[in-house]
This record gives structure tokens, C-alpha cells and sequence, in this order.
């Protein structure tokens, strides 16, 4: 038996590239000279500039405008600017997005510089136009948990086909989707199911809300908790009402900047993630972008396989290419008229199909 001092390893020194980012942030903390009397003011303020040090914070970019991002960082918030590094190394997609995770340098109190973007898990992007015919990829918000589609039961009325359309989006950026459906008070339950099952049957999670009764709004602060979120649904359907409801001031601009940009005039949109106070924390991304974007870069293949109901069926025609709108022993028709494929879901897809 060991009798001398306790089997505690000892700290190790602050190696460069040894330590966690988030070990590195702190160890700048407890490092350095003798305090002085800044050890009185906030800790934010408290980290003196340390040229050639490992002096990296970790940290999402919360908001993106013309250069300069506001980075939250365990330590607070970070107004930085751009190592001219990586505007040369990233130059086939943005540079940095809202939801970015990055690594960055103070270079004074609450003034930094983004010295490294890490990869992105997950991204809702378009496809812009590029030079010369190809295609650039317009990043709109990086690291995205889950989209959450919100619609109304009533007033205005559900529209399955713009659900459906959003839903195909979903599933091509290969994002987590989540139906809100509101104003159940004015439906009542029964007829709201009636709306919805076919969506939870297929494996989409919904949840019923009113902002009248209060029902589902633990449900959707809950799923909103430790996750960065896309909020989208049209203008009136009670996203701002719903938000409001999980937390207090939590607002979405994106209605009256859209409304602005109908009227044909030119405002720069300032995309944002806005910070949640629930217990794991979590953002809800501020951005119109979901509806702009199209599907008309979706081959047939593509979009059969976002119908996620079609999957089991397809290959399973008797012609090659079926399209399965006309051809005859069509494995997604009969299962349509067997009532395994919901028909206002294939009448979504034919659409669809024929729009592009
Ligand atoms: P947004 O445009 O999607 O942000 O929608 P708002 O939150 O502004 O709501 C639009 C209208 O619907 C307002 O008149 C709200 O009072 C109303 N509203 C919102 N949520 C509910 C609800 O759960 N039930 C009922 N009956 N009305 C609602
Ligand atoms: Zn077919």
C-alpha cells in the first residue's frame, strides 16, 4: 500500500496544442503575472492581450454582417473580424455563417479575431448561381439541429403542399424536422389529428400547440432546449405568438423583413442566432431563407427518395424510370390505392414533379 501522497496526477503544463480548447480558455484565466486591479472588474475584461500565446476561445457565431461577427464564447460575447487567411483557404463556400463554431484570439477585451471555422455538422443551404454556369453553395445557417415547421390548424388555413415542399427540403439537406401545428384551440383536437397523424405516421414528430390554452408550449420549449433551431412557417400562422409563449422576447424579425422585401425593396437581411435561456441553452435561428429556397436543382431520383414513405417502393416498379405518375404496375401507386401512401402526400409529390 502506497502510504505517501494521494494518487493524484499532476497538472500538466500549458502545451500548445496539447490542451482542449475549452481547457485553453480557462487555463488563460489562472495564467499569468500577479493580479492587478483588474482582477476587480468582470472576467470578460480581466484577459490581457497575449501575443504568441495559445490564447484560442471557443465559440458560435451568433450574428454575421458585413465582415464582422459577434462570436458567444463561454466568457460572454466577442465582436470579431476575419484572419485575411481564411478568406483565401474558403473560397468555394462562406467563410463563416451564423451557427459556425470557431476558434478565436482576443485581441483586446470583447474584440477578437476568428482564427479557425471548425467543420460544419450540418448546414441549410442553397444553391446560388456562380460564374460561368456553376454553382456556389449559400450557407445560411451552419450546424443546424432541426428545422421546425411551424403551421396552423386555421386562420390561415393548412396548406399540406407547402408542407410538403418544406419537408422535401428538409430531407435533401439532410436535416431533422419537426411540425408545430398551432391554433389547435380553434380546430379542436380531433380535427387537428385529423391534419397531422398522416405527418406522425410517417415518423415526423408533431406537436399541437395554443398559444390560447397553453397546450404544447413545454413540448416545444423542451425540443427547442440545447439545440440550434430553424424556425419557419408563413406569416400569421403564430410563430411569433409560439415563441413568445416558450420565452418571453424571443421574436423573429424574419416576418417584417420579408414583407419589406415583397414590397421590392432592397434590406439587408442581418441573419441571427438568437440565445435561449432554457436550462441546456440553445439558439433559434432568425433567417427567411428556407423559403427561397428551390427545388428545381432536385432530380426525379432525388425527390422520390424525399418522400421518406416512398422508400420502401422504390425499385420496385415495373418500368426503369417510373415516374410513377402514369405507368402501369407502379409499386407507389398501388400503394396509394391500398392506403399505405397517404393520397394528399402523393398529390404533393406529383406536383412537385411536375413543377420542376
Ligand atoms: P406570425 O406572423 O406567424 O408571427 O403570427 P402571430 O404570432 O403574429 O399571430 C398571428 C395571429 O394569430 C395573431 O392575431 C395572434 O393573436 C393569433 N394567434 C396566435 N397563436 C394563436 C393560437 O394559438 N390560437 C388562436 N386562436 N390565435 C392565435
Ligand atoms: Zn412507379
Amino acid at each position: 500500500m502506497k502510504t505517501g501522497k494521494p494518487d493524484i496526477p499532476e497538472p500538466q503544463p500549458d502545451r500548445e496544442g496539447a490542451i482542449l480548447p475549452e481547457a485553453r480558455a480557462r487555463a488563460l484565466v489562472v495564467s499569468g503575472a500577479a493580479p492587478t486591479e483588474a482582477e476587480a472588474q468582470p472576467q470578460e475584461d480581466r484577459v490581457p492581450p497575449l501575443p504568441g500565446r495559445p490564447d484560442r476561445l471557443v465559440g458560435t457565431v451568433l450574428r454575421a454582417q458585413s465582415g464582422f461577427f459577434r462570436v458567444q464564447t463561454e466568457r460572454g460575447p466577442v465582436e470579431c473580424t476575419l484572419r485575411g487567411r481564411l478568406k483565401k483557404e474558403r473560397r468555394n463556400t462562406d467563410i463563416v455563417v451564423i451557427g459556425d463554431q470557431v476558434e478565436i484570439s482576443l485581441v483586446s477585451p470583447g474584440r477578437g479575431a476568428i482564427e479557425e471555422v471548425l467543420p460544419r455538422r450540418t448546414r441549410l443551404a442553397r444553391r446560388a448561381a456562380g460564374t460561368r454556369g456553376a454553382y456556389k453553395e449559400d450557407v445560411l445557417v451552419a450546424n443546424v439541429d432541426q428545422v421546425l415547421l411551424i403551421f396552423a390548424c386555421d386562420a390561415p388555413p393548412f396548406t399540406p403542399r407547402m408542407l410538403d415542399r418544406y419537408l422535401v427540403i428538409c430531407e435533401h439537406s439532410g436535416l431533422e424536422a419537426l411540425i408545430v401545428a398551432t391554433k389547435v384551440d380553434l380546430v379542436g383536437m380531433e380535427r387537428a389529428h385529423a391534419l397531422f397523424a398522416p405527418y406522425a405516421r410517417i415518423g415526423y414528430p408533431v406537436i399541437y400547440a395554443s398559444t390560447v390554452s397553453g397546450l404544447g408550449i413545454d413540448q416545444v420549449r423542451a425540443v427547442l432546449d440545447g439545440k440550434i433551431s430553424v424556425v419557419t412557417g408563413k406569416s400569421g400562422v403564430g410563430k411569433s405568438s409560439l415563441l413568445n409563449a416558450v420565452q418571453p422576447g424571443l421574436n423573429l424579425a424574419t416576418g417584417a423583413v420579408s414583407a419589406q422585401l415583397n414590397k421590392g425593396r432592397h434590406t439587408t437581411t442581418v441573419a441571427e442566432l438568437i440565445p435561449l435561456t432554457t436550462p441546456g441553452g440553445g439558439y433559434v435561428a432568425d433567417t427567411p431563407g428556407i423559403r427561397e429556397i428551390g427545388l428545381w436543382q432536385l432530380s426525379p431520383e432525388d425527390l422520390d427518395w424525399c418522400f421518406r414513405e416512398l422508400r420502401p417502393y422504390l425499385g420496385h416498379c415495373f418500368f426503369a424510370g417510373c415516374t410513377h405518375v402514369h405507368e402501369p404496375d407502379c409499386a407507389v401507386r398501388s400503394a396509394v390505392a391500398a392506403g399505405a401512401i397517404s393520397p394528399e402526400r402523393y398529390e404533393s409529390y406529383v406536383r412537385l414533379r411536375e413543377e420542376r
